[in-house]
């Protein structure tokens, strides 16, 4: 009696030891595939996710020829990044100098020159504000910036003020904005105004409309009005122009597909006049969810609501990056957008996030088949 007792026990044992072995098998064989998973996700998951995105809506465009234009998710503030149809480049404000914001702000340039010289042809900012300059020295520190356009205000504890212009010197971005710009090496300075030179390259063109005064009491109005045309299409840039800068280029601005609207949709900005004058298709704007200053205003939703021409208004906050592209070929048809491409690297981790909830989902089902099959031996062995 006492050795098939010893003898069921040492069979049961058996059937644990291989019941285990077989789980270990199974675990070892996951985690083989979820190494090589990650390594090909990693290796090649760039080149997917911009496959997948451009097939997606746009076909067989070919966005390595052309103008594109990002405005970047930046929260509550704003930064514009363009790439000029002739290899040039262009940045334009770097958002606020909070933790998020300027992760944010880092992690899209470093993705965007992860394989590009740091060069930057045109680095702007429009006006002395931190939600547009807060990153704008270390912009300075990354880049080798070859034109600085800047406002016309001016940090008297490191530089003289030129005439009666505005003389900023408590806040802690904007000095050492104006300390890296001028140590910059070979980088030529232009103060935004009117009578800046169009910035002209292959097919496009670069005009400043305002600031048509040298002092504003608003810093938002020493924001250039301006606007960049490739191949007949137009799109107007404002940084945090208000209806006092609006006003001064209702005769000379001209009607453009695309309006970047002033001051995050702010009711003081993009003004029913403006508006008419710009006669917009698209509406971006770069604006933060639940912000404190209540951006986009009632009065701008309505006025864009209003607006005839104004088929869309995409706003950073429900979409992140909102990213426009034109071409030849797209040229007086449309301009093109798609929004919320960027940054890439959320669109992997989208694809590593599925990848390995299909590998976990199928391992516990595999589990699940191990349990019931060793279960039904037993049954059938007890039966
Ligand atoms: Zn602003």
């Amino acid at each position: 009696m006492a050795s098939s007792k010893n003898k069921k026990v040492i069979k049961k044992n058996i059937k644990q030891a291989t019941r285990h072995k077989s789980f270990l098998v199974v675990v070892l064989v996951y985690l083989v595939i979820a190494a090589l998973m990650f390594g090909i996700i990693f290796l090649f998951g760039d080149k997917l996710v911009n496959k997948l995105n451009k097939n997606k809506e746009y076909g067989d465009i070919d966005f390595s020829v052309g103008l594109s234009m990002d405005v970047i998710d930046v929260g509550q503030g704003e930064a514009i990044f363009i790439d000029l149809p002739d290899g040039k480049c262009m940045l334009i404000d770097s958002g606020d100098r909070t933790s998020s914001t300027t992760k944010k702000f880092k992690d899209y340039i470093e993705n965007k020159f992860k394989n590009r010289d740091k060069v930057l042809d045109y680095c702007m900012l429009t006006h002395p504000d931190q939600d547009h300059g807060g990153n704008m020295a270390w912009v300075f520190d990354y880049f080798e910036v070859k034109v600085a356009y800047r406002p016309n205000v001016f940090c008297s504890t490191v530089e003289p003020v030129i005439g009666s212009a505005r003389d900023i010197t408590d806040k802690i971005f904007f000095t050492e904005y104006v300390e890296k710009m001028l140590a910059e090496e070979n980088c030529e300075i232009i103060i935004n105004s009117v009578d800046c030179d169009d910035i002209v390259g292959e097919n496009y063109k670069f005009t400043f409309y305002s600031p048509n005064k040298s002092k504003y009491t608003a810093n938002n109005n020493y924001s250039p009005i301006m606007v960049l045309e490739y191949f007949g299409q137009k799109i107007c840039l404002t940084g945090d122009a208000e209806e006092l800068a609006e006003k001064e280029v209702l005769e000379t601005i001209p009607a453009c597909q695309v309006l970047s609207a002033g001051h995050h949709g702010s009711n003081s900005s993009t003004n029913d006049k403006f508006l008419n004058a710009i006669k917009p298709k698209y509406v971006l704007v770069s604006v933060g969810v639940g912000n404190r200053f209540g951006h986009p205003g009632d009065e701008f939703l309505k006025r864009v609501a209003a607006c005839a021409s104004v088929e869309k208004v995409l706003y950073t906050s429900e979409i992140g990056t909102i990213s426009m592209f034109i071409n030849e070929e797209l040229a007086g048809k449309d301009i093109i957008y798609f929004a919320g491409m960027d940054p890439i690297k959320i669109t992997i981790v989208s694809i590593y996030i599925g990848a390995y909830s299909i590998l976990g989902g199928v391992f516990i089902i595999n589990i699940f088949i191990l349990n019931v099959s060793s279960k039904n031996k037993k049954r059938r062995k007890k039966s």
